[in-house]
């Protein structure tokens, strides 16, 4: 079955973009629904749309690179919630800087969140899952961990999210004992509020569109039905696997 009817979801960074549409995915497939974001994140209209499917949400805000917070946020979730069976790790990251110009402490922030942090949820996360005899996860990678745009000046997202697609990989061996799944998506470029950004906007609009053979950025929305399929009992043999959504950019 595609459903995850009365399942508990937890989604980091659950406010905006990829997040926000795979939470309200989650909803229309039966699961509840625990938003996690940063304090300063609106998350209320998600919320409402998570409602308006008849289920449950909550938003915790919490920071991701806190294992004190992750592990207060699984609890919470679980509290109000009900056990948890699946969780999206969508916080993340980016900023233009060139590799010549960047500083340890750039490099290492972007690290920090986009690898650390998903390290971090997945572990409060699973432990969580192992109580409740398994569960599924899906983490965001990125096809700019497989091919590196130049213009995009990000090299050190680039490598991070390289490190999320294999770090998904570890843990899908590690975990696969206790019934969990780890599997991570690689989307192209969509149109998020990450990419709300003037350096990002032209390039978008141009060599993307150029480079895709569907012609155009993805809607965050398309990132959800990747997403769902992985974390529903329909993949219940996929584990360890990075699926690339990205309207063919990487294909030729
Ligand atoms: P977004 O900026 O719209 O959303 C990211 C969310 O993460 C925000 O709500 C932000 O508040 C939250 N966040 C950031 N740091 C956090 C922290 N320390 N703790 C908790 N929450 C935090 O971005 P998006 O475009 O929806 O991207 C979601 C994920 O998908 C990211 O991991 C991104 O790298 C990945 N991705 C995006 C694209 C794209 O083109 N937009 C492509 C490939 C991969």
């Amino acid at each position: 079955s595609f459903r995850l009817d009365d399942g508990v979801a937890m989604v980091t960074g659950g406010a905006s973009g990829i997040g926000s549409a795979i939470a309200i995915a989650l909803a229309e497939m039966g699961s509840h629904v625990a938003l996690v974001d940063l304090p300063s994140s609106d998350a209320s209209a998600t919320l409402k749309a998570i409602e308006a499917e008849g289920r449950s949400a909550e938003f915790i805000a919490a920071d991701v690179t806190s294992a004190e917070q992750m592990e207060a946020a699984v609890r919470r979730a679980e509290g109000s919630l009900g056990p948890l069976t699946t969780a999206v790790n969508s916080a993340g990251i980016a900023h233009a800087v060139p590799a010549e110009d960047m500083t340890a402490e750039q490099f290492e922030r972007v690290f920090r969140v986009n690898v650390t942090g998903v390290f971090l949820s997945c572990q409060a996360q699973a432990r969580a899952m192992r109580e409740n005899g398994g569960g599924a996860i899906v983490n965001l990678a990125s096809i700019s961990g497989i091919v590196s745009h130049r213009e995009m000046l990000q090299s050190h997202y680039n490598s991070s999210k390289a490190a999320v697609a294999h770090l998904s990989k570890s843990l899908a061996t590690e975990w696969a004992q206790y019934g969990i799944r780890v599997n991570s998506i690689s989307p192209g470029f969509t149109r998020t509020p990450m990419n709300d950004r003037a350096e990002v906007a032209s390039i978008l609009d141009e060599a993307v569109t150029r480079n895709t053979p569907l012609g155009r950025p993805a809607d965050p929305f398309e990132m959800a039905g990747p997403a769902l399929f992985l974390l529903s009992p329909a993949a219940s043999f996929c584990t360890g696997a990075d699926l690339v959504v990205d309207g063919g950019f990487t294909a030729w």
